[in-house]
């Protein structure tokens, strides 16, 4: 189990996240709603160590994983996908995905990910990760590399943003996948359609969990706040 407990953080003397507490228990799936601002990519940063809470601790499995790096919790299992993914010139989709041939995966499973992802594989696996793929090509190149992974802990920061309206389908059989390896998977969105998807959902927004439950009923909570959040009078940051 991966466990937020009491985490706060704050930069530049601004409450950025307060009093946190959340739990993802092996293989179900959650999702973090809440509007932009909200703090759900500061979350899914502390989660995964690129940065360190103010306050507070992670735990993983009861151990206090809160100092320990990046590639140390990807090496126990917890992996991100970037809200804004990298682009890596000169590198092909194959290379990315198999970390230049360091991760032992055969072709098969390469293609599958990618089938998974939409992207076929004779089409794609020499196509370079860089400018030349498109910002919804890119994502998913970056979901296939996190199910080819096969992570205990995959967190998604916005799966569905900058992708085309076949989003809702892709998401269903990235979630079909998962939950089929065992995965834990903490999906951050900001559409009520995606976080109906998963099984329990935390509402977030000014940086505080106003409500967790089963997803379809924090939803519905999320709807009659019109997506808005109740703690605040404006809510933007203008994307
Ligand atoms: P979300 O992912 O829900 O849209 P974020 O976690 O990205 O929200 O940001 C939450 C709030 O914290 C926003 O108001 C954002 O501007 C602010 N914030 C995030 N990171 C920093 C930072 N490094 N410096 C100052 N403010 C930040
Ligand atoms: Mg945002
Ligand atoms: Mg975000």
């Amino acid at each position: 189990m991966l466990l937020l407990r009491n985490v706060t953080y704050s930069i530049n003397g601004r409450k950025i996240l307060e009093e946190i507490n959340m739990r993802f228990k092996e293989g179900m799936s959650y999702s973090i709603l809440g509007p932009n601002g909200a703090g759900k990519s500061t979350i899914a940063y502390i989660l995964m160590g690129v940065i360190k809470p103010t306050g507070g601790k992670v735990l993983l499995d009861e151990r206090d994983i809160t100092p320990l790096s990046i590639t140390e919790r990807a090496k126990l299992g917890i992996t991100l996908l970037w809200q804004e993914p990298a682009r890596y010139d000169g590198i092909t989709v194959e290379e990315y995905l198999t970390l230049g041939g360091k991760l032992s995966v055969d072709k098969e499973e390469v293609r599958e990910v990618l089938e998974v992802v939409g992207l076929p594989y004779e089409l794609y696996h020499s196509r370079f990760v860089d400018k030349s793929l498109s910002g919804g090509e890119r994502k998913r190149v970056e979901l296939a590399s996190i199910l080819l992974l096969k992570p205990k802990y995959a967190i998604l920061d916005e799966p569905d943003s900058g992708l085309d309206i076949t989003a809702g389908e892709l998401i269903d059989d990235i979630l079909d996948h998962l939950r089929r390896i065992g995965t834990t998977v903490i999906l951050i969105t900001h559409h009520e359609d995606i976080a109906r998807k998963t099984e329990f959902s935390y509402f977030v927004c000014g940086g505080k969990v106003i409500r967790k439950g089963f997803s379809d009923e924090v939803v519905e909570y999320y709807k009659r706040a019109c997506g808005k959040c109740p703690l605040l009078e404006v809510v933007s940051d203008g994307h």
